[in-house]
Parts: C-alpha cells; structure tokens; sequence
C-alpha cells in the first residue's frame, strides 16, 4: 500500500483553514446539475472537516476555459448543488487567491464552506506555475486531496500545493487507493483482467502493462476483433484495426513468456447492421463470420466459459464492455459475465474493481454497480492507473 496521510491523521483543526481539491466538474442540464455523484463522492470529507471546525476552501475545475476567465463556466454555477447535497451553505468566493480570498475567511465561522471560483481560469493552474500554488497556498494550513478523477494531471491545485502544504487523502481519494491497491498493486491471487471497449489503439499501455500482472487477460468488445485478426480469424466487416495485428501478437508474446492466459473469444454474435435486433443477427463460431457481417459481442458459449475463469479467480479488474452494450441484444455477453461478477463477490470469493465511462454504464445496465467491491467513476485518471502510470497528484501525497 502506497504510503499516504489520511483526515486520520489530522490533529486539532479547529479554526485552521483547510484548502480542499474535489471534482464538482458536473453535467449540467438548464442551469442544474444532472448528476451529483461527484459531490456525494466529496461530501464525507468537507463534512468531517466542518465537524472538526476547519475553515473549508474548496478547489475545483469546471470545464475547460484554458486559462482565462469564463462567465460560462464558473463554479457559481453548482453551488446550489453543492450546497443541496450537503445539506450545508456554501460561500462562492470569485477569486482562488489574494486579499478577496483572504477577506472571505475572515468572514467563515469555524466549520463553514467557501466555494472557489473555476481554478482553471488562472494559466498557472494548468501550468503547474510555483508562483501560482504559493499564493493558493499561503492562505491554508494544510491540503487535502479528495479528486482522484483530477489525480493524473500534475496541476497546481492537484500536485503543486501537496507539496508547500501538509497534504492528506480525503475519504474519497483513500478509498480509491486501497480499492486500486487491491485490485493491481497488491492483489489477492489469481487476478484476471477484462479489457473491452472499441479499439487497441486507445488500450495499447493498459494491455502491455496487464499481461505481467494478472493471470488471465480476457480481452472482448471491438479490440477483441484485433486479435482474432491477428491469429488469422476473418472477421468480416467487424470493427478491427488490422495495422495492429502486429502489435496484438506481440501482447500475446509477451503474456505467454509472462504466464498470463489470454482468453479470445470462440463463438460470437454478429449481424449485418448496427441496430436493435436486427433481423441478421446470429450466433456463430469465430470462423464462420461472413464478409458482410460484425461481430458485435461474445458469444454464450464464451461468456459461460468466461464466468468458470472468474469463479477460479480471487481479483477481477475490468475495463472496457464486452460488447456493443448500448443496443440489444449486444449487451448480453457484458450483462452476463457483470452479473457472474457481482455473485462471486457476493459470495466473498473475489475483489471486484472496475472502471471507466461505459464500463460504468454497462454495470449500470446490468444492475450490478452496487455489487462491485468498487466502481471508479475517474475515467482518464482510471486508465492511466491501468496502465500502470504514477499519477502525480497521487505521488505528491505520497512523497
Ligand atoms: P470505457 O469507456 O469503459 O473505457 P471504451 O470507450 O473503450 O470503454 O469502449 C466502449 C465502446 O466500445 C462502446 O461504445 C461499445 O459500443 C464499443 N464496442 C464494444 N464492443 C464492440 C464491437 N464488437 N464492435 C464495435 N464497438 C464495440
Ligand atoms: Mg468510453
């Protein structure tokens, strides 16, 4: 387990002003939020810290204004979300430094909220400028880090201030390590691995980095296409990136000097047209696809044989959707395999991670979310991680 300081270890705070980063980048629909999970997910930690009578300072982005000021993308804007969800009232404070910020603490009682404007607005954020986190900084005693999603970019409110500041994980942020820690750094064995999703191309780090750490590589949805091109499978008129046949074999290679079995699907579902229920949809063997047709998910016989993989298993870390899971019947195979999943670690046999945007929305579907030991919802930072990259707003906390 990487090395970190948790609100544990925080003593006394009692009129101390904490600087918070947390991700309030919401999707908006007329004016409010359409999803508040991102404040749910922040809403332990500002709450604790009000308890325990910390001036709180919350940091976030709000979509990409590059560095300038932009009236449309001002975190005024979810302010009544934020304050809804936590049940609290929220101070927006237009500036992140100098004496407007200054004269807002002055203002907070012992356990208030302040709310920042975009921090984004300030090209010293997205340049990870000193100058900038010094003067963020020399209005806080201490930082805390609860925006894991935010925790692969080494930006000033998300790595600079972690290090002028003593720097803890929120309650967010430190469930998400200790979940990642026990899916890839240090997991229970045997671990298998479901990559799926579109393409190769996008998976390239996440594959090479899995094939030396887990036992089994299940690999489904478009990229499965690849590799079964690779292995001189005609796949017809499938998604499938035939300049990286070369690439696929060489994963392979290196997974089988690695002692990592890849399981390609055997039978598939394919269909003429991309639509719901199409009238040319089939189930056949990966070598009977026809010229004009797409393999659109794994086939059951695959998805059963899949499921005895897991049962073997005491890790499962999943990105990426067997299938074309948006239309039916091509989420079957995804649905099924979620739900044997979900039963395992039910049952206590295995740790069940996963992630990214549709991975998130194909367990959704599935009706599985809840079932999962945990589900990131960080996307590009859950990646990075898949890949095996440091994330720098990670390392800071841990330096
Ligand atoms: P995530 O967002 O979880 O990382 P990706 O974005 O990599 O996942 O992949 C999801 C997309 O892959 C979905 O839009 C899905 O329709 C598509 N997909 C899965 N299987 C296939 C397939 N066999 N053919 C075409 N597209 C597929
Ligand atoms: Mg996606």
């Amino acid at each position: 387990m990487p090395n970190f300081k948790t609100l544990d270890d925080l003593g006394d705070i009692a009129g101390k002003v904490a600087l918070v980063r947390v991700d309030l980048n919401l999707p908006m629909q007329g004016g409010r939020a359409s999803d508040v999970t991102r404040v749910e997910a922040v809403k332990p930690t500002i709450l604790e810290l009000a308890d325990k009578g910390a001036k709180i300072l919350l940091f976030a982005h709000f979509g990409r204004p590059k560095g300038q000021r932009n009236s449309t993308m001002s975190t005024s804007y979810v302010q009544d979300d934020v304050e809804d969800v936590l049940g609290k009232e929220v101070m927006y404070i237009s500036e992140v430094s100098g004496p407007v910020v200054e004269q807002s603490i002055g203002i907070l009682r012992n356990g208030d909220i302040g709310l920042l404007d975009n921090v984004r607005f300030w090209p010293g954020e997205e340049a990870n400028d000193p100058e900038f986190a010094k003067a963020i900084a020399a209005h806080g005693d201490f930082y805390v880090n609860d925006a894991f999603s935010a925790a692969h970019r080494a930006h000033a409110s998300t790595e600079g201030l972690a290090r002028l500041l003593p720097a803890y994980a929120g309650r967010a942020m430190e469930i998400e390590l200790k979940a990642l820690d026990a899916a890839l750094g240090n997991p229970e064995q045997p671990v298998a691995a479901v990559v799926g999703g579109a393409k190769v191309s996008t998976k390239l780090d996440v594959l090479e980095n899995l094939v030396g750490k887990v036992q089994h590589l299940i690999i489904g949805g478009g990229m499965a296409n690849t590799f079964l091109a690779a292995r001189g499978v005609d796949v017809g008129k499938s998604l499938c990136e035939h300049d990286l046949t070369d690439t696929a074999n060489r994963i392979m290679d290196s997974a089988d000097h690695a002692g990592c079995t890849v399981h390609l699907p055997y039978d598939v579902i394919v269909a003429k047209e991309f639509a719901a229920n199409p009238p040319s949809v089939r189930t056949c063997n990966v070598h009977e696809v026809a010229e004009d047709e797409m393999i659109l998910d794994v086939g059951p016989q695959a998805v059963e044989a899949l499921g005895d993989v897991l049962k073997t298993c005491r890790t499962l870390v999943w990105n990426g959707p067997l299938g074309a899971f948006e239309i039916e019947p091509f989420d079957t195979a995804t649905v099924a395999l979620a739900k044997t999943a979900a039963a395992l670690t039910e049952g206590g046999s295995l740790t069940s991670v996963a992630g990214g945007g549709d991975t998130v929305a194909a367990l959704a579907h599935a009706g599985v979310k809840d079932d999962f030991t945990f589900v990131s919802t960080a996307g590009g930072a859950f990646l990075e991680w898949m890949e095996g990259k440091d994330l720098p707003g990670v390392a800071a906390l841990t330096a």
